[in-house]
């Protein structure tokens, strides 16, 4: 599907205005419609105007890496921005502080801490997302979370104003923040503490041994796909075994099917429409409400609008 134009209703950029842009091209899972329009900032200031001089009642969103997130079929209304390289900078700070622009990777946060002498953020070489996403995901693997390491993260809201936000203004928990949903992080401020950087370096290495080996890194897949249930109501089973459980490990609907290796993992086998991965999951929820009587949540993120 196309999307009539909308270009004549948005302030003039210096960045890049594509219209009926596809997503299949920028996120993991490789399926979903168009954006009516993608936004591509030139830089923080241009970004700002453009969120202060478009309309209200257009919808404005934001992508990172798309490496937690299913496009539907239908695509996405409105403006979907992607931030650009101007918005990946990182630096090492005094004090084993690193400041890092939300469009950098996590794992190039991550070797620049690396490089400084800075431990605490080894987490993030495992984590294939940008800043931006971490910081709304609450990202983290092994232990360690991304308000763990957090200082403050930078924002603007949908009228361009710019909001420096404090790890503990940020209403951080398991894989969720509180920030209101129409804030786009910009910008973010890391700590951790002085070591080796060669320690530092060798539990990065570790961290992705162990992934290569126990998760299907190198599919067209969104990471976990449900949070992990409570544990006291899910009589201690963790997603990946609720979804064993009932018997859809590597069943497949249509082009979609939880990975054989990591059975939390959705993956699109290159024929998958989003229909089919939101199916499965959905079907997949329903069996386990059915047989254990636990409410499955997404961790993925779902956006668009169905065929
Ligand atoms: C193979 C694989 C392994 C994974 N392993 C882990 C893991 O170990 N731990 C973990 O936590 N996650 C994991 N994930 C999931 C994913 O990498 C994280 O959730 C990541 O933080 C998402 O970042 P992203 O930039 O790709 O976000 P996207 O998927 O692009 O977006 C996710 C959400 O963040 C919002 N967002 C993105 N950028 C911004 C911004 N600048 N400002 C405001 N909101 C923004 C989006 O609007 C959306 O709601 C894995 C995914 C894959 C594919």
């Amino acid at each position: 599907m196309s999307w009539p134009s909308l270009l004549h209703r948005l302030p003039e950029v210096r960045g890049k205005l594509i219209e009926n842009a596809s997503l299949a091209d920028i996120t993991w899972l490789r399926v979903g419609g168009p954006a009516q329009v993608l936004f591509l900032p030139a830089d923080a200031a241009d970004l700002a105007r453009f969120l202060a001089e478009t309309p209200r009642d257009i919808d404005v969103r934001v992508l990172g890496a798309g490496s937690n997130t299913l496009v539907r079929d239908g695509g996405l209304k409105g403006v979907t921005v992607k931030l650009t390289p101007a918005f990946g900078k990182v630096e090492a700070l005094e004090n084993n502080r690193i400041r890092a622009g939300a469009a950098a990777l996590d794992k190039m946060v991550a070797k620049a801490a690396a490089k400084a002498g800075i431990a605490g953020l080894e987490f993030y070489v495992g984590v294939p997302g940008a800043i931006g996403g971490a910081l709304r995901m609450n990202a983290g693997c092994y232990g360690t979370e991304t308000k763990d390491v957090l200082v403050e993260a930078i924002a603007l809201d949908r009228t361009g104003r710019r909001i420096i936000a404090p790890v503990s203004e940020l209403g951080y928990a398991y894989r969720h923040s509180d920030a209101p949903e129409d804030w786009i992080f910009i910008e973010a401020v890391f700590e951790g503490q002085a070591d080796d950087p060669e320690a530092v370096t060798e539990r990065m290495t570790a961290i992705t041994e162990r992934r290569e080996t126990t998760q299907p890194i190198r599919e067209k897949t969104s990471g976990s796909t449900f949070k992990n249930p409570d544990p006291d109501t899910s009589g201690g089973r963790s997603a990946w075994q609720l979804v064993d459980a009932v018997g859809w490990r590597g069943k497949p609907i249509g082009g979609a099917r939880f990975s054989e290796q990591h059975c939390n993992f959705l993956i699109n086998d290159g024929t998958a429409t989003a229909s089919d991965l939101e199916t499965l999951g959905e079907t997949v929820r329903a069996a386990v409400k059915d047989q254990f009587g636990v409410e499955l949540t997404w961790e993925v993120k779902r956006i668009g609008e169905p065929v």
